[in-house]
This record gives C-alpha cells, structure tokens and sequence, in this order.
C-alpha cells in the first residue's frame, strides 16, 4: 500500500537518503509494527529529478509498504493538502490557522484573491475557497503569484 505522508519534497531532493523519514506508527493494513525496508526510487511530478523513497515492512501481515509525499506545487514548502486546510480555515472561521506562520498565510490568501480576480472575474458569484478549488480544477495554481506562468 501506498502511505502519503507530509514532507518537504524539496529537502528529500537534497539530503537523499539521508532524509529523515517519520515511521508511520502502525501498517495501514493490520495495525502491527513496520520495519523500514530499503529506498525505490521515484519521479514525482514536482521534481525534476529522482528521488528515493523509503520502503517499510509489516512482519505480520508481510505487505510492503512505500511512502509517497503529499502533492506538492513546486517551490510551494507546504503539500496542496496543507494550504487547501489554511484557506478553508480562513474562509470559514475569518481568521488564519494556529498551525502555521501568518505571513505564508495570508500571502497564499492575497494572492488567491488576486489570481480569482484575474483569471475567474468579478462575475464569479462563489466563495474565494470555492474559486481555490475551480482553479486547480483548471489546471492552475491558485496561490502563486500572479504574474507566474503556471506550466512554466
Ligand atoms: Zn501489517
């Protein structure tokens, strides 16, 4: 099975193997304690070159598991997931999330607002997480700035 996980793709980039992988605390499948099992190399989509990603083993259901990051944007620090949670969490309590720095916040929040206004108008009539979401639908990213190509 398949693990995603929240790491910095970026740094896995640089360290390697050396990359200090968090064990998930229990095999997905029985519950039982993993042993890590070796490296597979793999090309995300965000990075350019390959990357190692651990391996671990259930010994007492004997499945394989790998660890898989989360989806990244590149040059994005936080996983698409994470953002995803800090806009909503804007959006429907008014106010930035505990979780993480307020100026990475409310950047991805202005630029949302910029890039909504760009690329969908005035006339659209949804909530500005609901304009996150029609962006990424269209294949862009809704929280890099807005003079950045997209498929660049
Ligand atoms: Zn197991």
């Amino acid at each position: 099975m398949i693990i995603p996980v929240d790491i910095d793709v970026n740094q896995l980039a640089i360290l390697g193997k050396k990359y200090l992988w968090q064990k998930p605390s229990a095999c997905p499948r029985c519950g039982g304690h993993l042993w890590w099992h070796g490296f597979v190399l793999a090309y995300p989509a965000c990075l350019a070159e390959a990357v190692f990603f651990r391996r671990l083993l259930c010994p007492h259901c004997r499945s394989v598991h790998r660890l898989r990051p989360k989806s990244y944007w590149r040059r994005f620090q936080s996983s698409v997931a994470t953002i995803e949670q800090v806009i909503a969490h804007r959006q429907n309590n008014g106010r930035w999330s505990p979780d993480l720095p307020r100026p990475r916040q409310r950047q991805w929040w202005r630029r949302l607002q910029k890039k909504s206004l760009l690329c969908l108008g005035l006339s659209f009539v949804g909530s500005l997480f609901d304009s996150f979401l029609t962006l990424i639908e269209a294949g862009a990213i809704p929280v890099n700035s807005v003079m950045e190509c997209d498929d660049g």
